[in-house]
């Protein structure tokens, strides 16, 4: 018997799923106007928009000056990584860069037992990879006793900042769900975890990722303005003049500038959305937060393809009579999966094959397969123009209050994550979607650029530039 192509019973939901990504210019320009708006509203006060636009207490980006050796330390996703970086100064800049990755047990991420006793448990295990980090070099010239340790934290998740070193956890996202731990001082979490293993270190500035990268950045270009992460979740943050943030008229800040960090995946306005999108946010583990981060970042793009394929299947036959028992399970697909799917050129498209049977046990034909990708490309698509939507956001609202300063020079914004990093398409359709919303001449002043791990580093400058000590390597 012939399997059933399924092509044509599939048709409508494909069609409708189109209809509902859609992101035609005028879309596009509501979501950055929305973008915009929604930026004056949460500087204006705390509390009236779904942008939270935190303080970062960073008023000083890196001048290239930064001496000595710093550590860095980023915990924002499965892993966490330890860092060490050796600065020289203007000359010599990064003299030495090592760092070590550990993944974090699951148990640790969604811990629910003794809520106290899981927050030690945590940053525990934090504090033990680092110390053991620090120790493999301790015969050397590192850690010698009374010799404190700074370490530039870099901690993605929402955290309401009390000044550079402190600061408090508003909420998990990205999956995390560690009971006990919201309303806590991160740092102070930290410090004490060390203090237990009488590991002599300190934080001395604590960063969300995007304001790391930021600092990374503009280490080598003085252009650079704003940052974004496009990973496992989502972000960006901006150079903002203190007198622009009338919730926060007494931080003084002697540069008159300071990073905003704009925690912007919980941004929700006028966005495209589709039945698929509202039940996997019902089935989430934060339902109605983190909009724009389950529409665009990486760890919601293969789940939510994963439940049109699903729809499909059952309603369209789309990989014939039976429902493959895997793709019923919540986050089988994965972003890099249908990245992959999106890179076979060939006719039958066989690693769009290969990968459907590996990790969704479906056996598919060709004109399946076609149907598959085209699912990838609808959300991949919507995902890349909504984020490019966000950033011209950001450059509008800059642009507004500098009257014209910002398009009128070069502008750079400094863009990481595993999804821009990896994934062509979504890089393509973000760049093209800013370029369609500032036309052609404005968008040659506006470099969107890829910085490699610039995070790390601008952890440890940042460190460096809020270190206690004097530093004589
Ligand atoms: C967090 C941000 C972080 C971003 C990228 C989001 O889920 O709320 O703080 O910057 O992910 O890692
Ligand atoms: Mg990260």
């Amino acid at each position: 018997m012939a399997v059933r192509s399924g092509a044509v019973s599939v048709a409508p939901i494909l069609t409708n799923l189109q209809k509902d990504c859609a992101t035609p210019l005028p879309v596009l320009r509501h979501v950055a106007n929305a973008m915009a708006a929604d930026m004056r509203t949460g500087l204006a006060a705390d509390g009236g928009s779904d942008l939270k636009m935190i303080l970062s207490y960073v008023d000083s980006l890196p001048t290239g000056n930064e001496k000595g050796l710093f550590y860095a330390l980023d915990l924002g996703g499965t892993n966490f990584r330890v860092l060490r970086v050796q600065l020289g100064g203007k000359e010599e800049r990064v003299v030495a860069t090592e760092f070590e990755q550990v993944s974090i047990p699951q148990e640790l991420m969604f811990g629910t037992s003794e809520a106290s006793f899981v927050v030690f448990q945590l940053f525990d295990f934090i504090a033990s990879g680092l110390a053991k980090f620090a120790q493999k070099e301790a015969g050397k010239f590192h850690l010698q006793p009374g010799r404190t340790r700074e370490i530039g934290f870099t901690f993605s998740f929402p955290v309401k900042q009390l000044s550079i070193d402190s600061g408090i956890l508003i909420k998990w996202t990205k999956g995390f769900a560690v009971s006990g731990t919201a309303g806590k001082d991160v740092v102070a979490c930290l410090n004490e975890a060390m203090e237990r293993l009488g590991l002599e270190m300190r934080v001395s500035a604590l960063v969300n990722d995007t304001v790391g990268t930021l600092a990374g950045a503009r280490y080598w270009d003085d252009d650079v303005m704003i940052a974004v992460i496009l990973g496992t979740g989502t972000n960006a943050c901006y150079v903002e003049r203190t007198d622009a943030i009338p919730k926060q008229q007494g931080h003084a800040s002697s540069s008159g500038r300071t990073i905003i960090n704009t925690e912007w995946g919980a941004f929700s306005n006028g966005l495209p959305l589709t039945v698929y999108d509202r039940e996997m946010d019902v089935a989430s583990i934060n339902p109605g937060e983190q909009i724009f981060e389950k529409t665009i970042s990486g760890m919601y793009l293969g789940e939510i393809v994963r439940r049109v394929l699903l729809k499909m299947a059952q309603e369209g036959d789309l990989f014939g009579k039976s429902i493959p028992v895997k793709l019923s399970n919540p986050f089988t697909l994965r972003t890099p999966d249908l990245c992959a799917m999106q890179q076979d050129s060939s006719d039958d498209l066989q690693a769009v094959g290969s990968i459907l049977y590996n990790v969704a046990g479906v056996e598919s034909n060709p004109s399946a397969r076609r149907i598959v990708v085209e699912v990838c490309d609808t959300i991949v698509k919507r995902g890349g123009r909504l984020a490019g939507a966000g950033i011209v956001g950001i450059l509008q609202k800059m642009e507004e209050d500098s009257r014209g300063l910002i398009f009128r020079k070069r502008t750079v914004v400094a863009m990481d994550g595993g999804l821009y990093e990896n994934y062509p398409q979504y890089r393509r359709y973000l760049q093209d979607a800013v370029t369609e919303l500032l036309g052609t001449e404005i968008s040659k002043n506006v470099v969107i650029e890829h910085s490699k791990d610039g995070s790390g580093i601008g952890a440890a400058l940042l460190a460096a530039a809020n270190s206690k000590y004097e530093h004589d390597f």
